[in-house]
């Protein structure tokens, strides 16, 4: 992926090459997709700045699931990665890259 053009759901994506320039926070943040998500922990391996957290999906998002996310959640036993620290994302973008499932973008906040 080239850093710059990450899109979905209407949601801008700006480019990381000036995030990184500038190295400034609070210009994107990590949207983790849950019903790609297996909790495999690349995220938190590659992120300098610790903004994953790998741990059992909450009740609530798990019912917002779909059909098969529900049961890709099963298999995997319910683990998924949350963003405690999404303020402090900088848009380096290895995460995106590092995620087996694709299950990472970053948004424009
Ligand atoms: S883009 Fe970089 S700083 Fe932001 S969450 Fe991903 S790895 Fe961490």
């Amino acid at each position: 992926m080239s850093g710059s053009e990450i899109t979905g759901n209407r949601e801008k994506v700006m480019s990381t090459h000036k995030c990184l320039e500038e190295g400034r926070t609070g210009l994107v943040v990590p949207i983790v997709d849950f019903n790609r998500c297996e909790g495999k922990d690349a995220c938190v391996a590659v992120c300098p700045y610790n903004v994953f957290e790998v741990r059992k999906i909450d009740r609530s998002d798990y019912r917002e699931l779909s059909f098969v996310g529900k049961i890709k959640s099963r298999v995997h036993g319910g683990m998924v990665a949350y963003t405690p620290h999404a303020d402090q994302c900088r848009a380096c973008g290895l995460c995106v890259k590092a995620c087996p499932e694709r299950a990472i973008k970053l948004v424009k906040v």
